[in-house]
């Protein structure tokens, strides 16, 4: 079938990094403009003229495609980029692995939906021929330290605007770029955790580890098809602007949990039989504050956990270790914390169309917001698995959610301040948070679309 009935489905522009469209297998079913409408509060926010909505207006959230029962929409692939990679003699491949693709990962070969297999996923990573298997929870860690300073920094000087919006979910940033460029100053400038780990793998490891970053090629394994628009952003080679190469992306391919799956199947991997391997070190080393990153919440929870340590000097109690009022799966939680002589008014959200109907309320007098586009935060981001349904139920969300809050509970290690490979790359390279390096590599830009 071949139509352009933009009443009931999104059109996908041929230049989308993030989805494709077949429309030869599209039924017209709706189920893609409805998420999109309802959901993520895109179609028909702004009207394009019929059949040629802008790339511009989509935010490469993938949410459509998870929910389309044809696979007439689907990923993006990056695969094949990945494997000519490997195969090439002179690259060296780093993976990094984000919090919720151990949570989804399993959901393709083993029989439990939300099953923790981090080792596993390591070792298939390894089997495939990387190089090295880093940890994106290292670089969560990392976001948490810079995104909590600049938060205390607005709170004790009113250096920026309040509230404070997270910026780790790159639909996000687009919607607001694309939609409420009005709240641009009030997106922390911290990159998302891959944006850092990117630019880390390309200064700091490169150097000690004697390579070559130009023979460097960073692959990330994401939730996320977002992440795939957001490495592709211009401003994003800071690695390649310090070391005088601007053509070298800090990021190279994202490919999401579901390719990774897909090409384990392609390479006959039997996944249920693999021995669990370890990351490699450093950036292979995350806290329970840098798992929980996948959740809705988990943000805000981690953010929570270092913004007390650092200005009361105690570790967070019990209470902000499992931070209820921002856990579970209603679209917007509020809570307030404790902490100092401050009483914190924060706001989670999931859901861009439920973050649209929050900016049109009155903002004043939050201090921190979390937004994740996809429903229930990255551990259901569209570029998970859906062996079991489509679209994903709440049941498996769960699952998935509970599996990381379980894994947090079992670390001691459970704040990003404490990682010891975080305190060993500042104390060796960054030197400080919000420093003249981490102002280069650790943060960002943004702007209206
Ligand atoms: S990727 Fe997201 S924003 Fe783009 S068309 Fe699909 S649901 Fe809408
Ligand atoms: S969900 Fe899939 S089949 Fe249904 S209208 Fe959208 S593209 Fe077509
Ligand atoms: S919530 Fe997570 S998976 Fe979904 S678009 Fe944002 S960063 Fe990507």
């Amino acid at each position: 079938m071949n139509h352009n009935n933009y009443q009931s489905c999104v059109a996908v522009a041929g230049s989308n990094p993030s989805i494709i469209k077949d429309e030869s297998l599209c039924v017209e079913c709706g189920h893609c403009l409805a998420v999109c409408s309802e959901e993520i509060g895109v179609a028909g926010k702004r009207i394009a003229p019929a059949g040629s909505e802008t790339e511009n207006a989509c935010i490469n959230c993938g949410q459509c495609s998870a929910a389309c029962p044809e696979q007439s929409l689907q990923v993006k692939s990056e695969i094949d980029d990945v494997r000519a990679a490997i195969r090439d003699p002179e690259k060296i491949v780093v993976f990094s692995t984000s919090p919720s693709v151990r949570v989804g990962i399993g959901d393709a070969f083993l029989d439990q939906a939300g099953a923790y297999a981090e080792g596993k996923m390591v070792a298939a990573i390894k089997t495939l021929g990387a190089d090295y298997v880093f940890d994106v929870t290292f670089s969560a860690d990392l976001t948490i330290i810079e995104e909590g300073c600049e938060l205390i920094k607005r709170i004790l000087t009113g250096s920026a605007p309040l509230p404070q919006f997270t910026s780790c979910c790159p639909a996000w940033v687009k919607f607001v770029e694309t939609y409420y460029p009005q709240i641009i100053p009030h997106l922390s400038s911290a990159k998302s955790p891959i944006g850092m780990q990117g630019a880390t793998i390309k200064t700091y490891f490169a150097a000690k580890q004697a390579l070559s970053p130009r023979h460097i090629v960073t692959v990330n394994v994401t939730p996320c098809t977002a992440k795939k628009a957001e490495i592709r952003r211009p401003e994003l080679n800071d690695a390649g602007k310090l070391l005088g190469e601007p053509s070298m992306r800090d990021n190279d391919y994202v490919i999401t949990t579901k390719e990774l799956a897909q090409w384990m199947q392609q390479e006959q991997i039997d996944f249920a039989a693999l021995p669990d391997m370890d990351f490699d070190s450093v950036l292979g080393k995350g806290s329970g504050a840098g798992v929980i990153f996948g959740n809705t919440g988990g943000v805000m929870e981690a953010a929570l956990r270092m913004a007390y340590q650092s200005l009361t000097g105690n570790p967070p109690p019990d209470k902000l270790l499992e931070f209820q009022p921002v856990r579970g799966l209603e679209g917007v939680k509020e809570a307030s914390a404790e902490i100092g002589d401050t009483t914190v008014k924060v706001a989670v959200i999931y859901g861009t169309a439920n973050a649209a109907r929050f900016l049109e309320g009155d903002i004043s007098g939050y201090h921190f917001v979390e937004v994740m586009t996809c429903p229930g935060g990255c551990i259901s981001g569209a570029g998970q698995p859906q062996m079991h349904t489509i679209p994903v139920t709440n049941d498996i969300r769960l699952s998935r959610i509970r599996s990381m809050y379980a894994e947090d509970a079992r670390m001691t290690l459970r704040n990003s301040v404490d990682n010891p490979e975080i305190q060993q790359v500042y104390q060796e390279f960054y030197k400080e948070p919000l420093g003249e390096l981490s102002e280069k590599l650790l943060h960002t830009t943004y702007y209206r679309r």
